[in-house]
């Protein structure tokens, strides 16, 4: 049976719904290669929500049609990129074999099979197979998506349109898949979407996050269950309430607020109250761990707008933030508002917001130093006499959060928790002793 490579690019939403596909091509026979040298098919599934991403799948799928130069390679691209250029794909690459749009990603190994185009590019969506999922990588922790496309039109984002309107997923068939994987090993679970506090409104009619989170934590192999992009104004009292009442479900929350000047929300199309809801959730959980993004030079943008910004993240309501540069995507609305900004000016500022963020993340990590908590294990490597081990804590999301690092004499099992002394701090690294 043929090999196929599957090649993820972009977010984690992009990984679970590449991990569904291998299901799927596992199921039809395929057999699945991480080597596109070793490969007879190569699927990319792409990303383009700023024109870095865009500019990213467009090289990825040259250099992948170089090797179709020299090989029988079958080239297929789907996901975000293709969605959004659609038939202006086959201009711009004439060499791929296939293509289809973020809607129809399950009807990959058909096309092959069948060796025909898809043409389907409406409604864009996103897809779940949750019976057959092939995990891309065997650490204790992996991503479950709750919900496909969004209901909020940020006037600087392209997603909706790419993605399509908000779609949960139901709370049983999430639970289930949550139950297999937990089962299959899985310690920490990280709940993802373009807004998981938005979940359940479009099935349920209310807000249900916190229904969902209940019923996984009652999965007691679960020890960690970690929520990502919430999104201000659908976080409820209810939802707060869970983080007291389960301690498997990290004190944690990851909140994109993009900014915090009226002016600037305003333009942006986000809710105008973000800075009294960050509030809120602080008061309710004083020892929450959040984490958030911002956005540093969107048209109009003051000096004024950013020092109002650094005032409140001075505040300290954050541990740990992600400054982006403002990217102008000629499909997003905000492409067309006045004051745009020149990208070194909006460099400059990223550079401020991160260098005074550093410093409150110091004061905070000080405060905790000496202190024990337990670490979940990822990787453990023997260098010379030493084993070099890299960790997390609750607080520390994967790959965007740092890690704890621990040096010792014997090797500890990777998927397992440790009991540990925080030492010292390094850049975003915490050094720690067993
Ligand atoms: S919440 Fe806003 S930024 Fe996030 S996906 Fe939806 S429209 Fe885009």
């Amino acid at each position: 049976m043929q090999k196929v490579a599957v090649i993820v690019l972009g977010c984690p939403k992009n990984i679970v719904e590449a991990e569904y596909l291998l299901g799927i091509l596992n199921d039809k026979g395929f057999k699945i290669t991480n080597s596109v040298a070793d490969a007879d098919i190569a699927i990319i599934h792409t990303c383009s929500f700023i024109k870095k991403a865009q500019k990213e799948s467009e090289n990825t799928i040259r250099n992948i049609l170089n090797v179709k130069k020299k090989t029988n390679l079958l080239v297929y691209v789907s996901g975000c990129l293709s969605q959004m250029l659609q038939d202006k794909m086959l201009k711009l690459f004439p060499d791929i074999d296939g293509f289809v749009g973020t809607g129809t990603l399950q009807k990959i190994p058909e096309l092959i099979l069948n060796k025909n185009f898809d043409k389907i590019f409406l409604p864009p969506g996103g897809f779940n197979n949750s019976k057959h999922r092939v995990l891309s990588s065997n650490i204790p922790s992996t991503y479950l998506k709750i919900a496909e496309g969004c209901q909020h039109r940020c006037s600087f984002c392209i997603i909706p349109s790419l993605r399509g309107n908000y779609e949960s997923r139901t709370i049983e068939s999430l639970v289930n898949e949550a139950k297999a994987l937990s089962d299959h090993g899985v310690k920490e679970l990280i709940l993802i979407a373009q807004d998981t506090t938005g979940y359940g409104k479009d099935i349920y009619g209310i807000f249900a996050l916190d229904k969902l989170l209940a019923k996984l934590a009652k999965l007691s192999n679960l020890k960690w269950i970690r929520l990502l992009y919430a999104y201000p104004s659908s976080v409820t009292s209810n939802l707060l309430d869970v983080f007291n009442e389960y301690k498997n479900i990290c004190n944690y929350i990851d909140i994109p607020i993009q900014h915090i000047s009226r002016n600037i929300l305003s333009s942006m199309k986000r809710p105008l109250n973000t800075g009294k809801i960050i509030e809120k959730i602080k008061t309710k959980l004083p020892e929450i761990v959040l984490r958030t993004s911002v956005i540093t030079g969107f048209p109009g943008e003051t000096k004024e707008d950013v020092r109002e910004l650094i005032s409140f993240l001075n505040k300290g309501f954050f541990q740990y933030i992600g400054v982006f540069e403002y990217s102008n995507q000629n499909e997003a609305e905000s492409s067309k508002l006045k004051g745009q900004i020149k990208n070194d000016i909006a460099k400059g500022r990223k550079i401020e917001i991160e260098k005074a963020q550093y410093e409150i993340f110091k004061s905070k990590i000080a405060k905790i130093l000496y202190d024990k908590i337990d670490v979940l294990v990822e990787s453990c490597v023997k260098e010379a006499d030493k084993y070099r081990i890299k960790a997390r804590s609750y607080f520390q999301s994967p790959e965007i959060d740092g890690n704890i690092t621990l040096t010792q004499d014997k090797s500890l099992q990777v998927g397992n928790f440790y009991n540990s002394t925080l030492m010292s701090l390094k850049g975003y690294d915490i050094n720690a002793k067993l």
